[in-house]
């Protein structure tokens, strides 16, 4: 088995969807129908990852999140509507791991939710030998010793599109928000110029990317941010 996952939604169609995805892939589910069943449960049980459904009808879905992230060190993915953008935003900056859109497909659901328990028993091990190598196609990062490689080359970065790439891969499959990349890179002062990021990922494209126009590595989270594409995207 793959693990337990906690789905906390309260529309019975979804729930039926996402419980058979879940088992056909060797999940267990466990379901929540509403916050309080959901806050109830994780009393006593520690899910391997949370699905969170940010419409749920007895409390706001971001209100939950703040609640669980307070006592749980569990990955969060929550499921938002396609066109709320500032949601998933704000869900990423109270903590959850990453969301998907309704509605999705299963190798979505499924790629989220790996990625999501791969990230952590990864940071598990980087406390341990604190080495970071991001591999995926033709592309591999080293953000200890500051190298990146595509086919086998050495590219070469300037400062500021090394750290982002660096950050991305040592984020691999995971969504990180403009404001993140931009506090993380130029400080905080910054947070509202997403043009610095745009011109930077332009370049960055540039060099790593087959064709820019239609980047396989570092996909674009329209209103959101950027993920580095991983291994279950090939
Ligand atoms: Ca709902």
């Amino acid at each position: 088995m793959n693990g337990n996952v906690l789905i906390i939604e309260d529309e019975e169609t979804i729930v039926n969807v996402l419980a058979s995805i879940l088992i056909a892939n060797e999940y267990i589910p466990v379901i929540a129908k509403n916050g309080a069943q959901a806050l109830t449960m994780l009393r006593s049980f520690q899910p391997d990852v949370i699905l969170l459904d940010l419409g749920l009808p007895d409390m706001e879905g971001l209100d939950l999140l703040k609640k669980v992230k307070e006592t749980n060190l569990c990955p969060v993915l929550v499921v938002s509507a396609r066109d709320k953008e500032w949601e998933k935003v704000e869900a990423l900056d109270l903590g959850a791991d990453d969301y998907i859109t309704k509605p999705f497909g299963n190798s979505e659901l499924l790629a989220r939710i790996r990625v999501a328990l791969r990230n952590r028993s990864e940071n598990d091990e980087r406390t341990v030998n604190n080495r970071a190598i991001y591999c995926c196609g033709k592309l591999r990062i080293d953000s200890e010793r500051h190298i990146v490689w595509l086919n086998e080359e050495r590219v070469h970065l300037t400062k500021n599109e090394q750290r982002i790439i660096e950050l991305l891969s040592r984020n691999p499959g995971k969504v990180l928000t403009y404001d993140y990349l931009i506090k993380n890179i130029w400080g905080a002062d910054m947070q509202d110029n997403n043009r610095i990021l745009r011109v930077n990922m332009a370049n960055i494209r540039r060099k790593l990317e087959e064709n820019p126009a239609e980047p396989q590595y570092i996909i674009t989270e329209i209103g959101v941010g950027y993920r580095l594409a991983d291994e279950s995207y090939f």
